[in-house]
C-alpha cells in the first residue's frame, strides 16, 4: 500500500474539489497508474510564492506519506478543447518546488495527478537524485 500525499495550489482552492485527483488516486490512473495499491494520507495547500511547500511536505511525511504528488493543474492548463496541455498552470516553478521537496523534506515528489497532458510522463524527483 502506497500512502500518498497531495499538494495543491491555493489559486485553485475555491474552484476545484479535487474530484479528478481523488478519482485517479482511487482508481490508480493517470499520475497514480504506477501503484498497485493506494491510500490518501492527506492534502496540503501551497501558497504563493511557495516558500512553505517544504514545510507542507514535511507534515505529510510525518503523517505517513510515502510519496507526494503535485496536482497537474500546477503546471498544466485546460485548453478550449478541454484537453490539458503542459505549461500555463497555476505555478511557474513547480519543478523547483518538486526538487526542494525531494531534497529538503527527503521524500519523493512526483509532478502529476489527474488528466495528464497528452504525451506527458509524470516527472519523479527523488531525494537521492535531487540536485542542490
Ligand atoms: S489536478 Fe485537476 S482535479 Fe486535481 S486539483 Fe487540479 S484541476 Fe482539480
Amino acid at each position: 500500500m502506497t500512502k500518498i500525499g497531495i499538494i495543491r495550489c491555493d489559486n485553485n482552492l475555491d474552484s476545484c474539489p479535487m474530484t479528478g485527483c481523488f478519482t485517479c488516486l482511487q482508481d490508480k490512473k493517470q499520475g497514480f497508474s504506477g501503484y498497485e495499491h493506494t491510500t490518501l494520507t492527506g492534502v496540503m495547500t501551497c501558497h504563493c510564492p511557495g516558500d512553505d511547500v517544504v514545510a507542507k511536505a514535511k507534515i505529510l511525511k510525518a503523517k505517513g506519506a510515502d510519496v507526494i504528488h503535485l496536482c497537474t493543474c500546477l503546471f498544466s492548463k485546460r485548453t478550449e478543447g478541454k484537453a490539458w496541455s503542459l505549461g500555463n498552470g497555476f505555478c511557474n516553478h513547480a519543478d523547483e518546488m518538486a526538487r526542494r521537496i525531494a531534497q529538503e523534506a527527503g521524500i519523493t515528489c512526483i509532478k502529476g495527478s489527474a488528466h495528464l497532458p497528452k504525451g506527458y510522463t509524470p516527472e519523479t524527483f527523488s531525494p537521492a537524485t535531487a540536485q542542490a
